[in-house]
């Protein structure tokens, strides 16, 4: 990656080891007094890493956006220590808020409510209403509440740009522009929250993440989904940051659906036509498609068995930095269906292939 003039104040970027054992509670008290005085402080989330401010602080919010490259129409999630937390940042909570925060927060949900208005425009962009949820991850519940603000963060990476899973790609993007980053290791779920907007008539998924379609229509009975970037980035964006370009690796990435046998013969053949005119080629898929493709030209990686998507969506991120560490010119990457974390997944690759999508044919 890069990396672009940064015409900001640059910032000596500090990094803290937190094992779980340890539990370094004096570092995660210094994190807290960092985010407190107005600070930038990256720490890990069972999703991905996120980059923190206190949320009620508008000129510390105004530096994530900085930090990131941010545009400032695509709103921050609020984090919260707990589902008591929420009327620090929302009103008029409807009981599904509460039903919800019951089954899954902690968790890797984000719920839309309509913001308190001690919560500033910076964090919302200029919207009235605010993305909330309650992360899982130790370090994460133990930074908010040392904090004791709510902590408003986005994904610690460069805006556009393919989501942060490990410290050090957090500082492959932002070492220089923020003051700490909590190492906790790899994340765990992978990809980020699923955004639930509870302020349209019936609830809505934004974006597909973390908690399924059908875990939440588990608890509610029924969801919308928010016709996702496959269908089209017409008309008003009712996430204003769902862009149909976003999470996208250096590489230009194709996506290829349809039923397996089908889609990875015309992943091949695209791939040694593309191989044969010269272009390093890259592919991302299931460890059982690997020998399908074995003993050819191409830069190989699977992000896990097509059976457990749960290990597909904790390497996809990883894997996709790979595959740019490995400096191919062209990514050709697989669909792994739309159950559960599938549509997830989908979603994310469909962005990182800013909407060129192959539907193959069986
Ligand atoms: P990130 O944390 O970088 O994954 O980005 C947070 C995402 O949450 C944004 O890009 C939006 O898609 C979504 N989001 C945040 N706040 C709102 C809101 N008030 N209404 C709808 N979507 C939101
Ligand atoms: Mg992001």
């Amino acid at each position: 990656m890069g990396l672009v003039a940064w015409d900001g104040e640059m910032r000596r970027t500090r990094v803290f080891k937190i094992d779980f054992q340890g539990f370094a509670e004096p570092l995660i008290a210094q994190a807290a007094e960092v985010l407190r005085a107005g600070g930038l402080v990256a720490f890990p989330t069972e999703t991905v890493y996120g980059l923190g401010a206190n949320a009620l602080d508008a000129d510390a919010v105004k530096g994530i956006f900085a930090a990131k490259e941010r545009p400032a129409y695509d709103p921050l999630i609020v984090h919260l220590a707990e589902a008591a937390e929420l009327p620090q940042v929302t009103v008029g909570i409807p009981p599904v808020a509460w039903t919800l925060a019951a089954h899954f927060w902690p968790g890797p949900l984000t719920l839309v409510l309509p913001r308190r208005t001690e919560v500033p425009p910076e964090v919302t962009a200029g919207g009235e209403t605010v993305a909330v949820r309650v992360p899982l991850h130790p370090v994460a519940q133990a930074l908010i509440r040392a904090a004791g603000v709510p902590v408003a963060a986005p994904s610690a990476n460069r805006f556009g740009q393919l989501s942060p899973t490990r410290a050090e790609d957090v500082l492959a993007d932002l070492e220089g522009r923020i003051d700490l980053v909590l190492d906790g290791g790899p994340t765990s779920v992978g990809v980020e929250s699923t955004v639930l907007s509870l302020v349209t008539p019936v609830p809505t998924i934004l974006r597909p993440g973390g908690v399924s379609r059908e875990a939440l229509e588990n608890v509610l009975g029924f969801v919308e989904l928010f016709p996702g970037p496959a269908s089209s980035g017409q008309g008003a964006l009712a996430s204003p940051g769902s862009l149909l370009q976003h999470y996208a690796p250096r590489a230009k990435l194709i996506l290829y659906r349809g039923a397996p046998a089908a889609m990875l013969d015309v992943m091949r053949e695209e791939a040694l036509r593309l191989h044969a005119k010269g272009t390093r080629v890259g592919l991302l898929l299931a460890e059982e498609d690997l020998a399908l493709f074995a003993g050819l030209p191409l830069i190989l990686r699977a992000a896990g068995p097509a059976e457990d998507l749960e290990e597909v969506a904790r390497q996809l991120f990883a894997t996709l930095r790979e595959l740019d560490a490995a400096e191919v010119r062209v990514i050709l990457a697989r669909d792994f269906g739309s159950a559960g974390l599938g549509l997830a997944i989908r979603d994310r690759l469909t962005r990182a292939a800013g909407g060129h999508v192959v539907a193959v044919q069986s």
